[in-house]
């Protein structure tokens, strides 16, 4: 399966497929990368065992010069500390200006590496090959960066890839509970794409769930074509591409309050999504039911749709106050007017987000 992001000079295809990574190479070459290139490939602790000598061996066959850096698995790989290593690593690999970074791993190594490219020697070329569910979103649009100890995302750069090599055999190694977290970026793609898609997800929710390659691989790719299309309409987030962040308001603010330990970014995007489209119910957005729907969509898939009883809804909406992307004090939101229709509601008042977040939460404690 292949698509097209539309970006002019700079538009990518995004190739989906079990296999693909065994003939990256090709693909490289006929992107233009000629084997003069070195190419860099970065990958994490849990990656780099299971799938890194594929690659290499793919890259070595097609006659590339190979290096690679290996960096510790999960959020924590996104500091400046690790952005400094791979720097370092990039600059004893001996690379230059027509060097290639591949970033050959989930969201997290996908932004560090794509950082790292974006600012080594003001940029060099790189390629997105994810090996996570949930990086089907985060390896489309050209949104690269790491962390900073003060806030996530803070740091970082637009830069769009050469071409995203999604080979879906890789995610054969990705344990239950990251196959979830992921599932839950689909679940929104479908929720503010189309109907149509949103429909043929909850008739393929088993075989999807249960991993069938051709079903995940028809997922992946009507996911990704939902974010390819905003992401042509907006690439630099000047409106239309605030409606990817359905489900983030509420899920960031549940994130920072387990001090990103607890949920899961999935799972906390699944609750937010529920509330959203619950306070999209209450304050008259929806013209037809939208929160139902999409919490038996996430049921199935095993997704949390309560906010835990832990959560008290007072503390959650101060979290909310905080987020960056609040604007002139205002609380900003995504709400569904029907499934495939999201709009972006800039005034959400504060009680009525408060009462959703009660009518939410988990009985218990
Ligand atoms: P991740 O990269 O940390 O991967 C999750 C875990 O799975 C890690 O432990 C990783 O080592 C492991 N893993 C990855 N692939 C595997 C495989 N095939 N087999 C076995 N284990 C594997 O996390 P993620 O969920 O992929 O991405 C989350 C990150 O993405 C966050 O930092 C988030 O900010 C970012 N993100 C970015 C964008 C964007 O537009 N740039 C969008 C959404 C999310
Ligand atoms: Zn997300």
């Amino acid at each position: 399966r292949e698509l097209v992001v539309d970006l002019g000079a700079r538009s990518y295809p995004i190739r989906i497929g079990p296999g693909l990574l065994t003939t990256v190479g090709e693909h490289l070459r006929e992107r233009g990368v000629g084997p003069e290139r070195t190419l860099f490939v970065v990958t994490d602790e849990h990656v780099g065992p299971l799938h890194l000598e594929r690659v290499r061996r793919a890259l070595e066959g097609a006659g590339y010069r190979v290096a690679h850096v290996t960096v510790p698995a999960g959020e924590r790989a996104k500091s400046l500390a690790v952005y400094a290593r791979v720097i370092e690593a990039m600059i004893r690999a001996e690379l230059d200006r027509k060097s290639v970074v591949l970033a050959l791993g989930g969201g997290v190594v996908g932004d560090l590496a794509g950082f790292a490219a974006a600012t080594f020697m003001r940029g060099v070329d790189y390629v997105q090959l994810p090996t996570t569910i949930l990086a089907h979103d985060s390896s489309v649009g050209g949104k690269t960066g790491i962390n900073h100890p003060l806030g996530k995302n803070l740091i970082g750069a637009f830069h769009q890839p050469l071409l995203v090599l999604y080979d879906t055999d890789t995610l054969k190694t990705l344990p239950p509970r990251e196959v979830r977290s992921g599932l839950a970026e689909v679940v929104k793609h479908a929720a503010i794409g189309e109907r149509a898609f949103f429909d043929w997800l909850l008739a393929q929710v088993d075989a999807v769930a249960a991993g069938d390659a051709d079903a995940l691989g028809e997922a992946l790719y009507r996911g990704c074509r939902v974010k390819a299309q905003v992401v042509a309409r907006d690439e630099r987030e000047t409106s239309l591409r605030a409606i990817l962040n359905f489900g983030h308001t509420v899920g960031h603010a549940l994130e920072a309050l387990d001090g990103y330990a607890g949920l899961t970014h999935g799972e906390a995007v699944a609750i937010g999504m529920v509330a959203a489209a619950a306070l999209s119910e209450r304050l008259g957005v929806a013209v037809e039911p939208v929160a139902e729907p999409i919490r038996a969509l996430l049921e199935r898939f095993g997704l949390p749709t309560q906010v835990p009883a832990r959560f008290d809804p007072a503390r959650v909406l101060e979290a909310m106050r905080r987020d960056k992307k609040r604007q002139d004090g205002k609380l900003v939101m995504v709400l569904l007017a029907a499934i495939g229709q999201p709009v972006v509601v800039r005034d959400v008042p504060e009680a009525a987000v408060r009462a959703v977040l009660e009518d939410c939460r988990q009985q218990g404690d």
